[in-house]
């Protein structure tokens, strides 16, 4: 049992002072006291404390390419597909060690930046020309390897990649490290399952890639084997990305990706459903009715050239959203928040866009959102510092500029809105102090194996 003692921390009600949260052996939250004393040996924060926000979306291998795709090329327009490309010239190198390194390196940045789970989009499962490993998992063992030696909790989706495109097209070579048949996909996660479910900081998911990569009676079939492990478990999607993947959907089923998936499958609490950038009002609705969550990757969206998605609309029907930071071209929670709230902004010419009646500051009302959906997306009882929760959390650095004079509800909209440098002292995962004061005890030899790593990939 270990004791935290916070000057202030935002609760489910809102910021309290003096709390004393007390954590169990499995690493949930036992007890909260605001208005308490700190306990003999309780460990002192030395700022206000929030819950930590999952990162719903990752494809931990790209963070080694962030900024590699910045260069125009001539006489094309750049767009998603000619990035898309480049990611695949990446990846057909990478081999297991590599992704581990990378994925460390990564981890260890999300930490120190906030998040405290992570969603793990994993679609490179085999060798660079399609055999699989002996172990159908090791890609992912390397990914989870990576999650438990950096102490963040990980939410993995190995990914269903079937068809290169809508109506069950034969895949494309740089596509063969991805592929799996509804059989060998169930082989793979019933392994992974077996291997990791008594990892309280461990969570198996699955993600059928897209629509253009899975078909109907595929889809079915790894439901029903998803089902078999566990009833409850998250299923990610990428939906609706690029409007060349909606025009091709409705050309070939004559309905909009969102529009196909209600259509077919019984859509619940369960899904994510990843870059529904490109929805319509009626679809706006459906997702939010359903208690879907969408997973929204602001950077990573713009860093592409996606689109804009319909915040406003999808908020007011009462949507669930959480936030991914998918390609790491940023690797930072409030660079996340900060843009969904910017894009709505610019778009409509008009201040604080994502503020309700019930919750005016919009930094608080984004962080709280983000953080529900998140949990909720990748099943984990990470919704809020309440008792029988994970004990997931962050402490700010109470002596940093940009948190001067600040209480309430100020701190979370300075956080998000006031600057660059990073106030995130301690992190806190499933109990286990990870971070403290800006430093993870094995920073530097990951930082080491990770420039290895990116040495021989550049040679
Ligand atoms: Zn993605």
């Amino acid at each position: 049992m270990t004791d935290y003692f916070a000057k202030s921390a935002l609760l489910p009600r809102g910021w309290s002072d003096d709390v004393l949260i007390t954590v169990d052996d499995n690493g949930d939250i036992e007890s909260l006291m605001p208005n308490s004393r700190a306990s003999r040996g309780a460990v002192r924060l030395n700022g206000p404390a929030l819950p930590g926000i999952s990162n719903l979306h990752s494809h931990a291998f790209q963070r080694a390419m962030a900024g590699l795709a910045e260069r125009a090329r001539t006489g094309s327009q750049d767009s998603f597909w000619t990035w898309r490309d480049i990611m695949y010239k990446f990846l057909a190198r990478l081999t297991p060690q590599q992704v581990g390194a990378i994925a460390a390196q990564l981890y260890i940045e999300m930490l120190k930046s906030g998040y405290t789970t992570v969603g793990e989009f994993h679609y490179l499962h085999h060798q660079s020309d399609g055999t699989p490993y002996d172990d159908l998992g090791e890609m992912a063992h390397w990914v989870v390897g990576a999650a438990q030696r950096t102490g963040l909790a990980i939410t993995l989706l190995p990914v269903l990649y079937t068809y290169s495109g809508f109506g069950a097209q034969t895949h494309k070579p740089q596509q063969r490290r991805f592929i799996n048949g509804a059989d060998r996909f169930q082989r793979l996660i019933g392994d992974l399952h077996q291997r990791y479910s008594d990892d309280p900081q461990f969570t198996l998911g699955i993600a059928p890639h897209s629509i253009r990569a899975v078909s109907k009676g595929v889809l079915s079939e790894a439901l029903t084997g998803l089902n078999r492990i566990d009833a409850t478990a998250p299923i990610h999607i990428h939906i609706a990305e690029q409007t060349k993947e909606v025009d091709d959907c409705v050309a070939w089923s004559n309905q909009r990706p969102v529009t196909w998936l209600y259509s077919n499958f019984q859509v619940d609490e369960r899904w994510c459903l990843v870059h529904a950038t490109h929805i319509n009002r009626m679809e706006s609705w459906m997702v939010a009715h359903s208690r879907a969550v969408a997973g929204l990757c602001p950077t990573t969206e713009a860093n592409l050239g996606d689109g804009i998605f319909p915040l406003g609309l999808y908020m007011r029907g009462e949507g669930r959203f959480g936030i991914g930071s998918d390609s790491h071209i940023s690797v930072s929670p409030v660079e996340e928040l900060r843009w969904l709230e910017y894009v709505q902004r610019l778009r409509r010419q008009l201040r604080n866009v994502t503020a309700s009646e019930r919750q005016r500051h919009v930094g608080a009302r984004l962080w709280n959102a983000a953080l529900a959906g998140g949990a909720q997306a990748l099943g984990r009882k990470t919704d809020g510092l309440k008792t029988g929760n994970r004990a997931d959390f962050i402490s700010l650095d109470g002596d940093h500029p940009l948190l001067v004079g600040r209480k309430g509800h100020a701190i979370t909209d300075s956080l998000v809105f006031s600057g660059n440098t990073n106030p995130v002292s301690d992190v806190v995962v499933g109990g286990r102090h990870v971070v403290a004061e800006g430093h993870h005890a094995e920073e530097e030899k990951i930082a080491r194996a990770y420039r290895k790593a990116i040495g021989e990939l550049m040679a």
